[in-house]
């Protein structure tokens, strides 16, 4: 037993002593954003003039007149020039690895993980150039770019990572070819399976070991699949799956790392199971009646809705049919929750379409249907960020998101006009995000001389 704690301790100091110097230019230690008015994520209307003080990664002060910089500090200065500054964008269901490739390039033969991680990893740059500072990633093997992001080697935005999702056999998560026999029975592990996609498990013993393999990765909570799917070719919507005990299973071993579950689920039976064994988070539920809405508000389980667009015409049939069952229920789903007061977060679950990914701030818009533009932009920022305490000490970015508030991470957003009267303006963030900062270090400024 010493010797292999011995052997641990001597190959982390290598790991550490191998590990090259942060960054070469460091991050200045302070900036001073003058003359902006704040939307701070919860208010509907921005502050007067103000100035912001970001010292390291956190906001220092908030002040309406001139700010001091600390003894001995030359921060650097941002004029605001009167634009509204705002939290940085929380998408809440996001797949940074999957939304980067086409089903044909992930299920090529010859396609290497290195290429897909790859173009995962440039797909997430552009997440954080668009303004999301803060993503939810609800499954595919996104470990590696988290870890490379955090530690400064990669551009992107900070990442809860599910890791793999797990399933049952048959189930939404089961992505293997038609054909494709069960490992169980004569065939062999699935390519998803071993790119760290998914998890194809069934039985309590099973559930345990995918939940558990998931957390010794670093997931900051775990996804499983309660339902039938819309995007997959072979489970129907009207399934359940998994069983009352498989499920309180993956609860379990999620609970006993302080962490939570969450599913992918659209009906009252699935979602009814789910609460009943102790999940915390539904993904999707467009397919809820009012009474299971009323009690996810009653029991404080969160809605992760999505205003998901109808499947392309070259979709399969079954695809397009499910997919327009599903936006059907959009509407209700947003009203029921906003009438029983359910925690609602909201992303874009954008899959296997590269070219849509740059439409993630046009989503936004579609809030217009249920929200004004200040709730709407209330629910992409504060919002979004309260589901993130569920991870407990499981939690990598444990100070506060989504707030322009004096203690908050600095994840900020300036912005050319104001959002509040023109929720239009976040849809371009290319031409009106003048300036995007995360964890205190500017990302994008076309401020600059
Ligand atoms: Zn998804």
């Amino acid at each position: 037993m010493t010797r292999i704690c011995t052997l641990a301790a001597f190959l982390l100091l290598a790991a550490l002593a191998g590990s090259p110097a942060r960054a070469e230019t460091p991050a200045p230690a302070a900036v001073l954003i003058e003359n902006v008015r704040i939307f701070d994520g919860k208010g509907d209307k921005l502050s007067a003039p103000s100035y912001v003080l970001v010292v390291g990664n956190t906001i220092k002060s908030i002040s309406t007149s001139p700010i001091a910089p600390p003894a001995g500090a030359a921060p650097a200065r941002i004029a605001g020039g009167g634009r509204t500054l705002m939290p940085g964008l929380i998408d809440n269901h996001v797949h940074v690895v999957m939304t980067a490739s086409t089903q044909a390039q992930m299920s090529d033969p010859k396609a290497t993980f290195a290429a897909i991680e790859a173009r995962g990893a440039e797909e997430a740059k552009q997440m954080l150039l668009r303004g999301f500072t803060t993503v939810r990633d609800l499954g595919g093997p996104t470990f590696g770019i988290k870890r490379a992001i955090d530690s400064g080697k990669a551009i992107g935005p900070r990442i809860y990572p599910s890791g793999a999702m797990v399933s049952q056999t048959s189930g939404h998560g089961d992505t293997r070819l038609p054909t494709e026999r069960s490992r169980r029975f004569f065939g062999k592990p699935s390519n998803g399976e071993e790119m760290g996609f998914n998890f194809i498990a069934d039985g309590r013993d099973e559930v345990l070991t995918a939940a558990r393999e998931n957390l010794r990765f670093g997931a900051t909570q775990i996804k499983v699949m309660a339902g039938g799917g819309a995007a997959s070719a072979y489970d129907p919507l009207d399934v359940t799956q998994y069983t009352l005990d498989e499920m309180k299973a993956a609860v379990e071993a999620a609970e006993d790392w302080n962490t939570y579950v969450t599913v992918h689920a659209y009906t009252v039976r699935a979602v009814q199971r789910a609460i009943a064994a102790g999940v915390k988070v539904i993904e999707h539920g467009q397919l809820l009646d009012e009474t299971t809405i009323r009690l996810m508000g009653e029991k404080g389980v969160f809605l992760s809705l999505q205003a998901l667009d109808p499947a392309p015409p070259t979709a399969p049939e079954t695809t397009r049919q499910k997919k327009a069952q599903v936006i059907e229920g959009t509407d209700n789903a947003f009203n029921w929750a906003k009438k029983h007061k359910v925690k609602l977060l909201w992303g874009t679950d954008f899959l296997f379409v590269p070219e849509q990914n740059r439409n993630q701030n046009k989503d936004i818009l579609k809030l217009k249907r249920w929200f004004t533009p200040a709730e709407a932009l209330k629910l992409v920022t504060h919002d979004n960020a309260q589901v993130f305490a569920l991870s407990g000490p499981r939690n990598p970015y444990p100070g506060k998101l989504g707030v322009v508030e004096e203690g908050a991470y600095a994840d900020l957003i300036l912005v050319d006009g104001d959002p509040i009267a023109n929720l239009d303006l976040v849809a371009d963030p290319a031409k009106n995000f003048v300036v995007i900062m995360k964890d205190g270090k500017v990302h994008k400024n076309t401020l600059r001389p």
